[in-house]
């Protein structure tokens, strides 16, 4: 299956990716955890990319296009992908269906994680996270065994530097003018399903799997 995750930031994204990947024997290609790790690292990349990243702004498609067409050629992604955080404009779309046209194959299904902005303040300010495994808590929602640490492997929780109130009201304006018109150009082709990304998250996992079968 080749698939694509759109919503808002803080509507689950992250949460829900790494069920399907084991449902499906997928590999989970997150732009913002590739994009962080280079910042992290400060590779020429991660330098290049903080400035807008700091500030909620979205980072020019060619530099995604690029991280994601290298990423798709692993071979734990050639039995499908979740592409999660991308394509967010409508270029990095058109490049991602030339790029899957070349290889003969194409995007199965566009999963949209539809959710009010209100709920969304809530959830982005209390999100902690582990980046080695891309695990993600919640303070009030999924709150760890022990705060600020990682159930699984006893290491700490960051909360990212982005997650704030102030911060969030950009990328929402990002997500509204440039994002919103991704999920307009995959309706035409029928790709789109409507999840009810404000529930529970189980509830939401049982959503992806009737979306799937
Ligand atoms: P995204 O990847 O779309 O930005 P996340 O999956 O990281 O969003 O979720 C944002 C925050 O909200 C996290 O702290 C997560 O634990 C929590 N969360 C995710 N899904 C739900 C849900 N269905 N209900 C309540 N909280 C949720
Ligand atoms: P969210 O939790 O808001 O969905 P992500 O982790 O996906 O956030 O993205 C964090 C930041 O990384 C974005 O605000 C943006 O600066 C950058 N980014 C991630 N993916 C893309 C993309 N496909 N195009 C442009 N910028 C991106
Ligand atoms: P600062 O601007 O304060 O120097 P950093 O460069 O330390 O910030 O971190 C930039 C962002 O990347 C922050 O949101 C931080 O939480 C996040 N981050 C730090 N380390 C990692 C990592 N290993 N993987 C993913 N994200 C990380």
């Amino acid at each position: 299956k080749r698939l694509i995750l759109i919503g808002p930031p803080g509507s689950g994204k992250g949460t829900q990716s790494p069920i399907i990947k084991d449902e499906y024997c997928l590999c989970h290609l997150a732009t913002g955890d590739m994009l962080r790790a280079a910042v992290a690292a400060k590779t020429p990349l991660g330098i290049k990319v903080k400035e807008a990243m700091d500030k909620g702004e979205l980072v020019s498609d060619d530099l995604v296009v690029g991280i994601i067409d290298e990423a798709m050629k692993k071979p734990s992604c050639q039995k499908g992908f979740i592409l999660d955080g991308f394509p967010r404009t409508v270029v990095q779309a058109q490049k991602l269906d030339e790029m899957l046209a070349k290889q003969g194959s194409k995007i199965d299904k566009v999963l949209n994680f539809a959710i009010d902005d209100a709920i969304l303040e809530e959830r982005i300010t209390g999100r902690w996270i582990h980046p080695p495994s891309g695990r993600t808590y919640h303070s009030k929602f999924a709150p760890p065994k022990v705060s600020g640490i990682d159930d699984v492997s006893g290491e700490p929780l960051i909360q990212r530097k982005d997650d704030t109130a102030e911060v969030l009201k950009s990328r929402l304006e990002a997500f509204h003018r440039q994002t919103e018109p991704v999920i307009d150009y995959y309706s035409k082709k029928g790709l789109v399903v409507q999840l009810p990304a404000e529930k529970p998250p189980k509830e939401v996992t049982t959503e992806v799997e009737k979306a799937l079968s």
